[in-house]
């Protein structure tokens, strides 16, 4: 198919632009020993999860069904991680993941003997704060997400195979840095018991100006320090910039401002605008009056603040126009849904100038979770 024959609104993945990444991520790999896994969370098209497989060693997943997917889908090495586990998932979780990683030293003594010949670790909080947004910091006062250094319980060392952390978001190799110092300093005396260490997610290693020459040393030193395996498990830096959400311009309405109605909508498909909030990157426009014609792009919805942003043009939107918002792949199909009876946007691949539909979807996605 060609970009103009797409049905919107579609997720477009750039397959060339996804190995690009994978290839930045291989390379991280080979130069340091560290392996790295998929976060599906981000990700969980599973579709290019043979195309991932060849770059990565695996993944991780925040449950069952997650877990299952790369099971099905991905092998390779599967981790899971979950702030607490059912009893009624843990035995077919013990069965198909190789690493098995706890939020509290109670859910790891629960479940322990459930988990022979797996290797187990447990999530710990440096209590490191290196964000200012408190819903994205693991690290935030009174957060549930792993133990701190007051509430580790020794006794449990000898069912320990590793640390795992994650306290990133979006970020650089020097908050690493300063986030490795610091949980040195509060568990390091155990970094060498441990086969692993994991260090979590939120590395930005495959945006422009990332400095991964420290990330390498960062991995290197803990390596060669303590004997460790480490593990990264980036979601965002995999598909970074790899997908697109095409939507078109349905009416142009006026109340003060022009304001076009698209097929696509902030609370059904691109979610994360309005809860980080962001004003995704839109191709081809500027920021509101940067270009002659200034509109704001909101949707279909009732919902008021369904609104994607303000953006300029360099010529009026048109009714049946078509608009590409950049860097859609992550944290999108994973999280959209179908309020309003919303139809969800098809998946489909890009390669080169050619687009292929992988996933469509209809009513009965709407029908068959109500
Ligand atoms: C979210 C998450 C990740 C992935 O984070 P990104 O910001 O997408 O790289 C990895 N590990 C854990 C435990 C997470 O919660």
């Amino acid at each position: 198919m060609k970009l103009e024959e797409l049905r919107t609104p579609v997720y477009v993945v750039d397959e060339e632009k996804l190995r690009h990444n994978l290839g930045i991520l291989a390379n991280v790999s080979a130069r340091t020993g560290a392996k790295i896994l998929l976060a599906q969370k981000a990700f969980s098209c599973y579709a290019f999860y043979p195309l991932i497989s060849e770059y990565l060693c695996g993944s991780t997943a925040s449950g069952l069904y997650e877990a299952r997917l790369a099971h099905e889908e991905m092998g390779g090495e599967i981790h899971v991680y979950s702030p607490a586990y059912l009893d009624s998932e843990f035995p077919e979780l013990a069965k198909i993941c190789d690493v098995i990683v706890f939020n509290s030293t109670a859910q790891l003594k629960k479940f322990a003997p459930l988990s022979r010949g797996k290797s187990l670790g447990l999530r710990i909080n440096p209590c490191f704060s290196t964000q200012k947004n408190a819903i994205y910091d693991p690290c935030a006062a009174g957060s549930r997400l792993g133990v701190t250094a007051e509430a580790f319980d020794e006794g449990v060392l000898p069912l320990l195979s590793g640390l795992h952390m994650h306290t990133l978001c979006e970020q650089g190799a020097d908050a690493l840095s300063a986030t490795v110092a610091a949980a040195e300093e509060k568990f390091g005396k155990y970094f060498s018991k441990m086969r692993w260490l994991n260090l979590g997610g939120g590395h930005h290693i495959t945006k422009e100006g990332y400095d991964i020459p420290l990330l390498e040393r960062i991995v290197k030193r803990l390596q060669d320090k303590y004997g460790v395996q480490v593990y990264l498990e980036p979601g965002e830096a995999v598909a970074l910039n790899a997908g697109y959400l095409y939507s078109r311009v349905l009416d142009v309405v006026e109340n003060g401002m022009k304001i076009a109605i698209l097929d696509a909508s902030a609370e059904c498909h691109m979610p994360d605008v309005l809860e980080m909030p962001y004003r995704p990157p839109l191709y081809g426009a500027g920021e509101a009056g940067e270009k002659p014609f200034t509109y704001r792009l909101s949707s279909r919805s009732c919902l008021a603040g369904d609104v994607i942003g303000d953006y300029s043009f360099e010529k009026p939107l048109q009714v049946g126009d078509m608009l590409r918002f950049d860097d859609m792949a992550i944290y999108t199909m994973v999280k959209n849904n179908t309020f309003n009876g919303m139809p969800l946007p098809s998946i489909a691949v890009k390669r080169g100038d050619v687009y292929e539909i992988i996933k469509e979807f209809g009513y009965s996605d709407f029908k068959s979770r109500l």
